[in-house]
């Protein structure tokens, strides 16, 4: 009889543990997509992207003789179905450990069970699971630095090569991924954001050489640098599983190895990844409340159809380097991290609007949407979350557009109202938005922010104040 290989946010062949061990039962395999409650719970962009993730991965499994065998409906009903249908003896799947997918997890592993069907979960989406690394005392890390100092040192395991598929003699139905309309809600993807994309293992693997060859040695100086191709790129695949971070992480540390200036510092970077998925674990309100319970009697803005909100949103808030980056998530699915920093710093500050309003946007437009990595990005800037900035540090969106963006090219690249002959970045802006927002080229650009910095920052300090905090 087969086993069952049920695929969520693992799009590769290569370093998958569910995979191998599937595999190396020695019996036929089927790899399983479902479009399951939490994959219909995804924003726009998210869902979008992770649909074109599982086409991508269909056609590698049908390059290495297998099959994605696509189905809708909850998961544990239709793993339930493919199991009496096929007589499977077995179902392996790589673990996730946000609270959705955790808790959809749990009960198919129970019923799995309790069905006399082996549930089996294996490592594979980060280089550390979360309660592997633990403080002195037992407890979990609240603060990043002691939690890098704890893994910096471990071993990390080499990543798995690609096993040998045995197909089944015959294969269970499926639907055709396209036909679920995954995209549905995603007005710009195919002409505005796909571009911008690279979906796939073989293309998440270039991604992962060319940082090492060509980026990685000055990366510690350019990551922050707006204008600068600076980063890896790599958040998109990562979260989509079509690289493992093990696999990064190793290739860091050959770059370490080999004299590479900047490659600890994107090992850093890496476990900052792990180090969201630790405080999700331990913390799991972290998704949906306050991390600081104090917070909770703070006086945000809550309405997401504010005119400040929708300013923000749509790039029209008159601060250039917030618009530039608005924008940039509208076209390309992705935001630079500096810039994720600074408009989650002036919503939540300047517009002393609720970080759950940012969050959600992003959570709607992000092709490297992670539940863990942007929910703590929110309350780390929002100074509500564990480790946060400290709440009265008010980023000041000017001074860091100076320091960032210091030729102002990242905002002219995005804002066309800035220049007399924009380039097709800015312009492919006003071609993407929806004609409900009422925003055209030409428009005269705001002559003045919606809530200046001096303002901002005074404004917040108040609220503070009155709050006792
Ligand atoms: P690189 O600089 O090349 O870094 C390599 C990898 O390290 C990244 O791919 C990512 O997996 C990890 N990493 C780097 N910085 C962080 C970080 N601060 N937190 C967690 N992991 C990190 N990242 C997401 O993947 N998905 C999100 O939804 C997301 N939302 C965010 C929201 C806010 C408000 C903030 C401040 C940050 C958010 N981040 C998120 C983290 C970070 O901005 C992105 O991971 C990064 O910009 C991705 O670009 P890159 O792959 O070129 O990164």
């Amino acid at each position: 009889p087969p086993v069952i290989y049920w695929t969520r946010r693992d799009f590769r062949l290569s370093d998958n543990p569910a995979l191998v061990a599937a595999c190396a039962s020695g019996a036929p395999v089927i790899p399983v997509f479902v479009c399951d409650e939490v994959v219909e719970g995804l924003g726009a962009a998210p869902k979008w992207r992770l649909g074109l993730g599982a086409e991508a991965f269909a056609a590698r499994l049908d390059e290495a003789g297998s099959r994605l065998v696509c189905r809708r409906g909850p998961a544990l009903e239709v793993i339930r179905a493919l199991v009496a249908e096929t007589g499977a003896t077995a179902v392996h799947w790589n673990r996730l450990y946000d609270p959705d997918s955790r808790r959809r997890d749990e009960a198919v592993k129970a019923a799995l069970k309790a069905d006399g069907i082996a549930a089996v979960s294996h490592a594979g989406h980060l280089v550390h699971e979360p309660w592997t690394v633990e403080t002195g005392t037992g407890g979990f890390y609240k603060v990043y630095t002691p939690f890098w100092k704890a893994v910096r040192g471990r071993d990390v395991a080499a990543p798995l090569a690609v096993p040998r598929l045995r197909a089944p003699e015959q294969w269970p139905p499926g639907d055709d991924i396209a036909g679920w309309g995954l995209g549905a809600a995603m007005d710009r993807g195919a002409d505005v954001v796909r571009p911008h994309c690279v979906i796939g293992e073989a293309g998440a693997q270039g991604r992962l050489g060319a940082f090492v060859v060509n980026r990685i040695g000055a990366y510690a100086e350019d990551r922050d640098r707006l204008d600068v191709d600076g980063t890896s790129g790599l958040s998109e695949n990562l979260t989509h599983g079509e690289i493992s971070a093990r696999t990064c992480w190793h290739a860091g540390m050959r770059a370490m190895e080999e004299g590479k200036a900047g490659a600890e510092t994107f090992l850093k970077e890496l476990i900052w990844r792990d180090f969201a998925y630790h405080l999700v674990h331990h913390t799991p309100h972290i998704t949906t409340r306050n991390w600081r319970e104090e917070w909770e009697a703070f006086p945000w803005n809550t309405d997401a159809d504010h005119p400040h909100v929708q300013a923000w949103q749509r790039g029209r808030t008159g601060m250039a380097i917030v618009d530039a980056a608005m924008r940039e998530m509208y076209v390309t699915g992705r935001m630079h991290n500096r810039a994720r920093m600074l408009v989650a710093s002036y919503l939540t500050k300047h517009l002393l609007t609720h970080w759950k309003i940012g969050m959600d946007w992003f959570a709607d437009c992000l092709v490297d949407w992670d539940p863990a990595s942007n929910a703590m990005g929110w309350q780390w800037s929002a100074g509500s979350g564990p480790d946060a900035t400290p709440y009265f540090r008010v980023f000041n969106p000017e001074t860091q557009a100076e320091k960032f963006d210091p030729l102002g090219r990242y905002r002219r690249a995005w804002v066309a109202e800035l220049s007399s002959r924009p380039p097709d970045t800015a312009t492919s802006y006003f071609a993407a938005i929806p004609r409900g927002w009422g925003m055209a080229a030409g428009d005269p650009y705001p002559r003045a922010p919606v809530v200046d910095a001096a303002e901002g920052r005074r404004r917040a300090l108040d609220a503070y104040e009155t709050r006792g905090f």
